[in-house]
């Protein structure tokens, strides 16, 4: 036996059990078939809705793959992460003093004397520093000894 969703004309809905699909066709040929309902012999198989359903799923949410991470900006260094342009020029400044500081020599008071010999050949050339006083720069620069005046802050260990 198996079972056929009937529908007739008036639109009502009901179920007829039948040998086969063949013994369907014949019964409602010869005009066996009605609806229980309004009794018309109008009737017509319908797709089950039972069966329809079987094996359909429900529909699945669209998988959305995480999106990658924004790529991070990059060119500034961590410490300079939020610093206005002119915090960041303070801090290069520094970093140009420190490396100044520590590939040079610290001659001290002689200085001027020795960033003379040095321009003179009399000293083993490289990179000096120490104090001397504003007359004392005028007169290496007035002798075309290239010196450059650094603001160097106080600074424990740096004399
Ligand atoms: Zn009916």
């Amino acid at each position: 036996m198996i079972v056929f969703d009937l529908l007739c004309s008036g639109g009502h809905r009901f179920e007829g059990w039948f040998g086969s699909s063949a013994d369907f066709a014949s019964q409602k040929e010869r005009g066996l078939l009605s609806c229980p309902s309004c009794a018309s012999t109008n009737i017509k198989r319908v797709p089950s809705a039972t069966r329809a359903n079987l094996g359909a799923e429900p529909p699945k949410p669209l998988k959305v793959p995480s999106a990658p991470n924004a790529p991070q900006q990059s060119g500034k260094t961590p410490d300079m992460e939020g610093k206005d342009a002119f915090a960041i020029a303070q801090m290069l400044y520094s970093r140009m003093l420190d490396e100044l500081l520590t590939k040079s020599e610290d001659v001290g008071r002689e200085f001027p004397a020795e960033a003379r010999k040095i321009f003179y050949r009399e000293s083993p050339e490289r990179a000096i520093r120490g104090q001397a006083t504003q007359e004392e720069h005028d007169e290496l620069v007035g002798e075309g000894i290239p010196v450059a005046r650094f603001p160097v802050p106080p600074k424990e260990g740096l004399n």
